[in-house]
Order: structure tokens, then C-alpha cells, then sequence
């Protein structure tokens, strides 16, 4: 045992889905976009002049901010970039989660929540779904330390409309409510519109799920300017530079594309619901998605045999070995011919 040791700080990470290198899989594991990027995308990086590499990239974002902002009709200064939304998220914990009282989140919500709080010593309280894994607002009228919801919240694709949303907001205006919206494009309605109303709010995005861009990580953080003010202050005490230069003008030509982006995210939508009829026709019961991923239980049975016969032919999907969720998979959409793959592999399944 060397003396150090005890001096080494340990903590337990999160895992996200793998990223496998087999040939011919159908990979519906980490809901990433089954479609590539924009055109515009492929045309940014293509033109990209990499003598500019030389410098570093622009702190500003002026482009990309000008994009999002006339996307969404915030000002730039409401906007905050990070690499991916998860070191935005990771930055709004530190920033804003800064009180003895616990930080509320669902039972069931994506498992880096609590990563971050143990990684900033962040006292926290899981607060559970109901039933169906929907969220009761009133369970979150109590005194806490601020507030997380993914919406539509992961791993159960289900969503919360705007005025339950409201509902927590107008009950918790002390501390700072963070709604992570990766999934919002995929039929939910998004929270930036309260912004206006409520100074404690801050909305979080990513590009890596209706944006296709996963593999550039660029996510955002939309708040008042005061926030984004106090966030920009900690990421600046660490990394004044999050996004390369590439990545802020293929997030740039992404963001403009808006025709190319609802294209997408509907072929996403109308293959969702076909999947969910398909499997509801199998006997799986699904949870009302409002995501690029599905929720399902075959009769409640415990889901691991059909995850690890899938993953023997090559569909790789997830499965939690959690409490409450440990009959269910979560299956990324993908594209209409992956589908079709996976629903062959599971009617074999279950015979
Ligand atoms: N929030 C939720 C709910 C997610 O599922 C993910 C994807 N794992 C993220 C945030 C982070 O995505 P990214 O860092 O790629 O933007």
C-alpha cells in the first residue's frame, strides 16, 4: 500500500451505452440519430480553412450564438455552450447547486444526476415516480437545493407538459430549477418560452440526438443573463475553450438548416409510432414516448434474456439492472430498415 493512496479521490462513474466495433450491427443503444448530419454540415467542415487551427477557437461563439438565438428568440447573451450537454449539465450542478439542502430529481432519471452530485459533494434526493413513471409536481413543493427534470425525462422517454413544468417553477422560486431537454425535439414542447417569467430557470440542449451530431459534443444551456454570467465564471476557471473551431461551424451550419432538422426529427417521430404499434401488436407494452427512444416491457418479464439474445444478433439496445426498470428495454429509433431488424429479431424471439 503506497502512502498516497488514501489520498487519491474515488469516485464511481457514470457508464454510458457501448460503443461496440462489430460489423453489421443495428445500434439502437445510445439514441444517437440514425440519419447523418445536415448536408450543411458536411459542406462547413469541408470548406473549413485548417490554417485557422493554428489559433484557438473563438471564445465568443459569435456565428453559432446568432444561429440559436434567432432559433429559439433568446438573446445571445442568454446562451451558454459547452462540449456536449453533459459538461454544461456538469457545470450547472457546480454553479448552481450550492446549499445544505438536498437537489430533487426523479427515482428513475438519467444516471449521471447523481454522478455529478457525489463528484461536487452535492446532497441529493431521489424523488419517485408514480406508476406510470410520470412526475407529480407537488412532490417537488418541499425545501430543496434546487431542481433537475430531463424532459422528456430518460431512461423512460415520458414527458411532462409545460404547465406541470410551470407548476414546479411557481412552487420553487428560491433556488434554480435546470430542465434537460436532450430529447425535446422529438414532439414536446420546450420550456425556453418561460424563460421570460421565470428568472431561475435554465434550459439545457445538446446537438447529439435531433441535431445528429453526437460525435462533434456541443450542448447549450439557455437561461437569463445572470446565470449564463455565473456559469461562463466557473467554466472560465477551468477551460476557456470548450468547443473547437471546427465544432462551432458545423454546430453553426446545423443550427441554420432548419428545414434539414425538422425533415429528421419527423422521419424519427413516424418511425417511433410504427415501432410502438408493431410491438404493441407482439404483446409489449410501451410508454407513451415523446423521445427518440422507446420505453418496453414484454409482460413485464425481466427484460435481460431479450436484451442479450438481441445483442446475439447483432441489435444492440439497452437494458438497466435497476430497480423498477429491469423488465423494460430502451430501444433507440432508427432508421425504417433497422427497425424492420429488430422487430424480425423479436418476433423470434418470443416465437
Ligand atoms: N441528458 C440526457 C437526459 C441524456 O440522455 C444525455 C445523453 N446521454 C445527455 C444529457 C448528454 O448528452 P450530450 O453530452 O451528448 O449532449
Amino acid at each position: 500500500m503506497k502512502l498516497w493512496q488514501d489520498k487519491i479521490r474515488k469516485v464511481v462513474p457514470y457508464v454510458p451505452g457501448e460503443q461496440p466495433k462489430i460489423k453489421d450491427i443495428v445500434k439502437l443503444n445510445t439514441n444517437e440519430c440514425p440519419y447523418p448530419p445536415s448536408p450543411m454540415v458536411e459542406k462547413a467542415i469541408k470548406e473549413f480553412d485548417t490554417k485557422e487551427l493554428r489559433k484557438y477557437p473563438s471564445i465568443e461563439f459569435t456565428e453559432l450564438k446568432a444561429a440559436l438565438s434567432a432559433y429559439y428568440k433568446v438573446g445571445s447573451e442568454q446562451l451558454f455552450l459547452g462540449n456536449g450537454s453533459d459538461e454544461v449539465l456538469a457545470i450547472c450542478f457546480q454553479t448552481f447547486f450550492n446549499s445544505d439542502k438536498p437537489v430533487l430529481f426523479p427515482d428513475v432519471t438519467y444516471s449521471f444526476y447523481d454522478v455529478w452530485c457525489d463528484l461536487y459533494n452535492i446532497p441529493y434526493k431521489r424523488v419517485p415516480l408514480d406508476e406510470s413513471f410520470n412526475i407529480i409536481p407537488s412532490d417537488y413543493y418541499g425545501e430543496n437545493g434546487g431542481i433537475v427534470i430531463a424532459n422528456p425525462n430518460a431512461p423512460t422517454s415520458v414527458y411532462m407538459p409545460l404547465s406541470s413544468i410551470e407548476d414546479i417553477l411557481e412552487h420553487n422560486k428560491d433556488v434554480i430549477v435546470i430542465i434537460d431537454e436532450a430529447y425535446i425535439d422529438f414532439g414536446g414542447e420546450s420550456a425556453v418560452s418561460l424563460l421570460d417569467k421565470y428568472d431561475n430557470l435554465c434550459v439545457v440542449q445538446t446537438y447529439s440526438k435531433s441535431r445528429a451530431l453526437a460525435g462533434m459534443r456541443v450542448g447549450y444551456a439557455m437561461s437569463n443573463k445572470d446565470l449564463v454570467f455565473a456559469l461562463e465564471a466557473v467554466k472560465n476557471s477551468f477551460n476557456s475553450y470548450p468547443l473547437d473551431s471546427i465544432a462551432q461551424a458545423a454546430a453553426t451550419a446545423a443550427a441554420l438548416d432548419t428545414a434539414y432538422f425538422d425533415e429528421c426529427r419527423n422521419k424519427i417521430i413516424n418511425t417511433r409510432q410504427r415501432l410502438i404499434a408493431e410491438l404493441d401488436k407482439l404483446g409489449f407494452t410501451t410508454l407513451p414516448s415523446f423521445a427518440n427512444f422507446i420505453f418496453t416491457t414484454y409482460k413485464n418479464r425481466n427484460a435481460k434474456p431479450l436484451f442479450e439474445y438481441l445483442r446475439s444478433k447483432g441489435v444492440i439496445v439497452r437494458y438497466f439492472n435497476k430497480p423498477r426498470i429491469d423488465a423494460y428495454l430502451r430501444i433507440t429509433v432508427g432508421t425504417d430498415s433497422e427497425t424492420d431488424r429488430l422487430l424480425a429479431e423479436i418476433k423470434n424471439f418470443i416465437g
